[in-house]
């Protein structure tokens, strides 16, 4: 079976809802209105049996009514109280006087039950007889020597028809009301739904070329308009991510396309040429750099994209930061002094983070690679370590040739290389300090970079001192 659409469901809820509403009110307005006439009704025969009462006089055991013929109250009561009465003898049961009406109906009691009545208190009798039904109040009268039995009444019809004329109003008022309840909620259901018709419609033209759209936002305040919002901004954060990445593919492409220009390049001329053992050396020489730091790259980019994607745990260690440092600068004393610079590690003894060692490595090394890197033969990279309160810092600073002020913003993006024309390709492919960062990050730390061109950086990160992980 095919779901039911939202106007539908919010439509049948309405009717139902409606439906509901009108019965219940329609059973209470028909007791409160059957009770009403009901009582009404009692109340009159109470009054004819009273009034009948005061003009009833027995002349030789014989019922007669004494009123003033003349007098035109007296005369509309009298007709109309008499329409339907009785007058029984009690010690014999026998019928003495009746109206027209109940003769015609053929109501009768038996002596039993005239004697039955007469010792039980005054009341009604509801009677149906084929002219409809009467309802009688029977009551004991004494008239002289006897007592009598008075039956005075009359027809519920009028009752029973306003009640079934009320019933027939409610018959139409019912399914009317529901009927408009239904279409009335189909309308405006389906007014209520058309923006978010809309919005679907413009959401389903968002495709990934055209990030740039956004769904619309009608200015009501109300909660589609924030569903909206919403979506946008989540529209805005997809076109940010995919624009990266897009960004990202491309930088990948241009990094790749120089070194696999240069391998091919230099295979073509090598070909070409008939060339000696020694220049087949040289190229291939040439080719196994070129392959290393290819792979160099690769193996970075890996790092970096396993990090981002969250498959790397970081581990949480006690890592003697003062040692670390002390211990790489030593090993990167061989590369410094090969390029004539100066290296030194001023370190307070035993500062410790929390953390993961292989990764402080990485950003230790990192740092101080690039500071030998970017420094000029003659020029002093120092490495220093220590303590404030609850934080550990670690700054690497150089002499070299500095990073430009408009660069600065963008030394932590991937592929990003300051002022490419004074960098050389081979010195690296822009993505360590995107590691740097991430890294940092991880571990709650921070990363400054103050730098002057020509005058050499300075690059402070701090990380929380060592606190012993209960885990
Ligand atoms: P790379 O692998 O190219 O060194 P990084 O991400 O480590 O990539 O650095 C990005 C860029 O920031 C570098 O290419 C360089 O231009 C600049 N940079 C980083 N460190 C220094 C430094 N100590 N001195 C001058 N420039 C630096």
């Amino acid at each position: 079976m095919r779901p039911l659409t939202l106007r539908t469901k919010l439509t049948l809820f309405y009717s139902i809802t409606v439906s509901v509403l009108l019965t219940g009110f329609a059973l209470i307005s028909y007791n409160v209105l059957a009770v009403g006439v009901d009582r009404d009704l009692t109340q009159d025969i109470l009054d004819r049996t009273s009034g009948l009462r005061g003009y009833l006089r027995f002349e030789d055991g014989q019922p007669v009514f004494a009123y003033d013929v003349n007098d035109p109250d007296e005369l509309t009561f009298i007709n109309r109280a008499t329409r339907y009465y009785q007058v029984y003898e009690i010690a014999t049961g026998m019928l003495l006087a009746e109206s027209d009406e109940l003769q015609n109906g053929e109501v009768r009691f038996s002596p039993a039950d005239v004697t039955h009545y007469a010792v039980t208190a005054p009341s009604f009798v509801d009677i149906h007889t084929d002219q409809g039904n009467i309802r009688l109040r029977y009551e004991t009268v004494s008239g002289g020597r006897d007592t009598y039995l008075l039956f005075v009444g009359a027809s519920t019809q009028p009752i029973e028809e306003t009640l079934d004329s009320f019933l027939e109003g409610l018959a139409w008022l019912i399914p009317t009301g529901v009927l408009l309840a239904a279409v009335a909620s189909w309308f405006m259901a389906g007014k209520a739904l058309q923006p978010v018709a809309a919005l679907g419609k413009a959401a389903s033209e968002i495709v990934l070329s055209r990030l740039d759209r956004r769904l619309p936002v009608r200015g009501t305040d109300d909660e589609l308009d924030k569903l909206a919002i919403q979506f946008n901004e989540t529209l805005a954060r997809l076109e940010k991510a995919v624009g990266e990445m897009k960004q990202f593919t491309a930088s990948i492409s241009h990094e790749l396309r120089t070194p696999l220009a240069i391998l091919r390049g230099e295979a073509e001329v090598a070909l070409m040429r008939t060339n000696s053992t020694d220049q087949y050396r040289r190229v291939l020489a040439s080719q196994l750099e070129e392959f290393e730091r290819l792979t160099r790259m690769i193996n970075q980019l890996l790092t970096l994209a396993r990090a981002e994607s969250g498959e790397v745990k970081i581990a949480s260690e006690q890592v003697n930061i003062s040692s670390m440092a002390r211990t790489l600068t030593e090993q990167l004393e061989l590369v410094a002094a090969s390029k004539n610079v100066s290296l030194s590690c001023t370190c307070d003894p035993e500062v410790t983070v929390t953390g993961d060692s292989a990764w402080i490595e990485r950003v230790i090394l990192n740092l101080a690679d690039n500071a030998i890197k970017f420094t000029q033969p003659g020029g002093h990279v120092r490495v220093t370590v220590s303590q404030a309160g609850p934080m550990a810092t670690l700054e690497v600073e150089d002499d070299g040739i500095g990073i430009p002020e408009e660069a600065l913003p963008h030394i932590f993006e991937r592929f990003y290389r300051a002022d490419a024309s004074r960098t050389n390709r081979a010195d690296g492919a822009g993505l360590g300090l995107s590691l740097v960062k991430w890294a940092v990050d991880q571990h709650h730390g921070s990363i400054h970079v103050d730098s002057t061109a020509r005058k050499g950086s300075r690059v402070r990160i701090q990380l929380p001192a060592g606190i012993i992980n209960p885990n």
